[in-house]
């Protein structure tokens, strides 16, 4: 299984640099840079320590012995990325990415953001490191997630409001883009999964794969061996990126990517790019998306937010046809219900991202049987999604 993309970014046919002439130079300097920073052991070791001291890492991983007898087979480990700094895995890579502007001496990170939890993670970045963050975000994403605009804004971020189109993630990532043209000099943009133009992709499955790493190092210490499947939600895909790296070679540990089924694939509201999508070109990558018969990027659905994106990462698109990964669906009602049981059986409230890779071990639990052994990514935590979740329990109650 090749890690690395070709020179121009392929993973397969997919990936690339489908972009204006204008950002290339701007794209090939960022690629320069970061090859030279992660061959750097000062800025290496730099980041290992923000990770730590700053983001809490290493995150534990957890053997959740009340979900595994509750759900009747395999042993279930919960790598606990909802314990980190913000709640999720995203400051992983905004850290990195931050740390890495700071070396190419820029002033300024910008980003888009469509629930606001990447924007909060850039915010807190910039925060960190003493840098000026623009956030672009779409109105009606402003209008439904308004704690996090004040999160970013307590931050000291200034955030854009994008009207364009529906006004939502796909939006303003490409105002996002068209943005940063125009002020490539003192700006850097931290793109928020392996989504994007080269060398996005593998830059942040880079930034990612210390989820990846860590969980193989404490398996390997907790059960002396490696586990037989990996279980992680895809939304652009880079919690599943970075805990699938460090077992890719190992062709024996099966990898299970859960993207969001939403209302079911039938009904047409969903985010399932890779299940139910077509090839074509998103924010410069080629991959699966969501697209109607004239090329019309499609408006994804899911109950969760992060995951409620019409693309995924050119990468995902690679080891789906070449099947490394299995990717499979969970709907929004599947998801709450894994939602219920974590929160009730281990007292954890998980975010409903990772609660689509929860609901995915509780189909998958019984046969696997009670040897296996399944590491679930638990991208983040729930606080977030509280009242999305009174809200749609309400609306269920009336219909
Ligand atoms: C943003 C987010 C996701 C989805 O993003 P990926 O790039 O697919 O990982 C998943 N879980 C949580 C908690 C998130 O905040």
């Amino acid at each position: 299984m090749k890690q690395e993309p070709d020179a121009l970014g392929h993973f397969g046919p997919y990936g690339g640099r489908y972009v204006a002439e204008t950002l290339m130079p701007a794209l090939i300097n960022l690629e320069q840079a970061f090859r030279q920073a992660v061959q750097d052991p000062a800025f290496n070791k730099r980041l290992h320590e923000i990770l730590r001291d700053y983001a809490g890492r290493p995150s534990p991983l957890y053997f959740a012995e009340r979900l595994t007898k509750a759900y009747g087979g395999a042993r279930l480990y919960l790598k606990r990325e909802d314990l980190c700094h913000t709640g999720a895995h995203k400051i992983n890579n905004t850290i990195g990415q931050a740390l890495l502007a700071q070396r190419m001496g820029k002033q300024r990170l910008m980003a888009e953001t469509g629930a606001g939890q990447h924007g909060v993670a850039t915010a807190t970045a910039a925060a960190l490191f003493g840098m000026a963050c623009d956030i672009f975000m779409g109105t009606e994403d402003i209008r439904r997630q308004a704690p996090n605009v004040q999160r970013m804004q307590f931050l000291g971020a200034t955030v854009y409001p994008v009207r364009s189109g529906t006004a939502t993630l796909k939006d303003a990532m490409s105002e996002a883009m068209r943005a940063w043209v125009a002020r490539v000099d003192d700006t850097f943009y931290v793109i928020g999964s392996v989504a994007g133009p080269h060398p996005y992709p593998s830059m942040v499955r880079t930034f990612q794969s210390v989820i990846g790493t860590e969980a193989r190092a404490q398996i390997l210490k907790k059960t002396g061996r490696l586990p037989d499947m990996i279980i992680a939600c895809v939304g652009g895909g880079s919690n599943a990126a970075g805990i699938f790296s460090a077992f890719l070679k190992d062709a024996k540990v099966r990898l299970v990517g859960v993207e969001a089924a939403g209302f079911g694939l039938k009904t047409g509201l969903h985010a399932a790019s890779i299940g139910a999508g077509s090839i074509g070109i998103l924010h410069g990558a080629k991959s699966y998306l969501l697209q109607d018969d004239d090329g019309q990027v499609r408006n994804a659905h899911s109950i969760s937010a992060g995951l409620d994106y019409p693309g995924v990462g050119p990468e995902h698109a690679y080891w789906a046809d070449t099947h490394r990964v299995k990717y499979c669906s969970v709907t929004d009602a599947a998801a709450l219900r894994a939602f219920d049981d974590l929160t009730r059986l281990e007292g954890i409230l998980p975010a409903l991202e990772a609660s689509h890779a929860l609901a995915e071990a509780r189909k998958r639990a019984r046969a696997l049987g009670r040897k296996a052994v399944v590491i679930i990514n638990l991208s983040g935590r729930g606080d977030k999604d509280l009242d999305n979740i009174v809200a749609y329990q309400k609306k269920h109650r009336e219909h």
